[in-house]
């Protein structure tokens, strides 16, 4: 594409699980690809092969810090994502949505990017409303172990309201709902990825609770495609959005499709349900499918069968060994452009 054409694209965030597919995608349309991370919980081999590419350039920095640089759009996906990351170090969780949400933010406004934000499924806590519509404000609690991530979240989309309304910024808020796909962390103790690892290794899988609580799961190039569309939009579209796929599963029913997938002789386990822990969770996608024209086409077990093939490969390479050691602790002390993590 000639140079003038194209556009210089930020993702914050990007060399973890989303933000490195929307790295991808975004070089595929022929943008120039800014990806910024501390590497606090993302991996340089996830976007090892974008290096190549003259057209991608991966800066390390910690979002928590200003950033000067020209820029037409910013996906803002930088904060940790499962449980036990963003509970690791909750002060720094809170931080890289707060902190980091104001210096994006400042960012754009300098330079009139538009802007979008990652938010989640979490700002509605543990819902009475089923299932949950942008409408509805939620039930987080503001003291509990995942307050850091909710709370966190829940004052960036404040932020990103606040700087459109006060500074006329463009933004696009989109509220992902539970996401899963190649280039999940083996560790992170998301559910996905968890059930698969134990299945392909004959280990018991661990229901928290009775598994009766239900997911939405959505697969990563759904949940990409939704995000350029919604970036692509009118600038009247500002969100909340809510992206994710309707399809609601117990998580007993996703453990028994795992083990029938994997052909694994795994035994199902009970495990104490973490606090907080949300009981359903089930997104109203009715303003993505009619602004957007957008909704996930990737049926569950397809997109399982692609994440199981990736989770082979990363155990026949040893590589979940090797990040198992790496990610206990996963960081040391962060700060600027600094590495966030021993080995990165
Ligand atoms: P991830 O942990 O794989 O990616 C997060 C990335 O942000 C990592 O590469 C990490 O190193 C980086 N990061 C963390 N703190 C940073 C900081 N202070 N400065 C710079 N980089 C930093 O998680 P993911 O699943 O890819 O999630 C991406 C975004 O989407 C997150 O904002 C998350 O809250 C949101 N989200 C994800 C899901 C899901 O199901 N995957 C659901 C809802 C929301
Ligand atoms: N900021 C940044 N990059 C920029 C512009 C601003 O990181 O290109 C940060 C800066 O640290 C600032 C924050 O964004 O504190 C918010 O910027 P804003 O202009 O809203 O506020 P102010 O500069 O007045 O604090
Ligand atoms: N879960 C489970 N076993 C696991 C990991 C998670 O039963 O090994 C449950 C967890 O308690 C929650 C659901 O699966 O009810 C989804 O958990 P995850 O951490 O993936 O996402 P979130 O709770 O943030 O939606």
């Amino acid at each position: 594409m000639p140079k003038f054409t194209r556009k210089r694209v930020m993702v914050t965030g990007g060399a973890g699980f989303l933000g490195s597919h929307l790295c991808e995608r975004l070089l595929a349309n022929g943008n120039d690809v800014l990806c910024v991370d501390n590497f606090f919980t993302g991996t340089k081999d996830n976007i090892a092969h974008l290096l190549e590419s003259s057209h991608f350039e991966l800066l390390r920095h910690d979002i928590t810090f200003p950033l000067y640089v020209e820029v037409d759009e910013i996906y803002n996906l930088a904060c940790p994502a499962s449980p036990i990351h963003y509970q690791f170090d909750p002060v720094q969780t809170t931080k890289t949505s707060v902190h980091g949400a104001i210096n994006m933010l400042g960012l754009a406004k300098r330079t009139k990017a538009k802007i979008f934000q990652a938010s989640t499924s979490e700002v509605y806590g543990d819902p009475e409303v089923h299932p949950q519509s942008e409408e509805y404000m939620g039930r987080v609690n503001p003291i509990g172990p995942r307050s850091c991530y909710d709370e966190g979240k829940r004052c960036a989309e404040t932020l990103f309201f606040d700087y459109h309304r006060q500074h006329k910024l463009r933004i696009k808020v989109a509220r992902i709902f539970n996401t899963y796909g190649p280039r999940m962390h083996p560790n992170d103790g998301r559910v996905v990825s968890n059930f698969i690892v134990q299945a392909l290794k004959n280990e018991p899988i661990t229901l928290y609770g009775n598994g009766m609580q239900t997911r939405s799961f959505c697969y990563v190039d759904d949940m990409v495609e939704g995000f350029i569309r919604l970036m692509e939009t009118e600038d009247e579209v500002t969100g909340p959005m809510n992206l994710g796929n309707t399809g609601e599963f117990t998580i007993r029913q996703l453990a028994e499709l795992v083990v029938q997938l994997t052909g694994s002789r795994s035994k199902l386990v009970f495990k104490p349900l973490p606090i907080d822990d949300p009981r359903r969770r089930q997104p109203d996608i009715t303003l993505a499918r009619r602004v957007l024209q957008w909704e996930p086409v990737v049926p569950l077990t397809e997109g399982l069968e692609k994440t199981i093939r990736y989770f082979e490969g990363l155990l026949s390479s040893g590589a979940t060994e090797d990040s198992r050691r790496r990610s206990s602790p996963p960081l040391v002390a962060t700060g600027g452009n600094t590495a966030s993590r021993a080995d990165a």
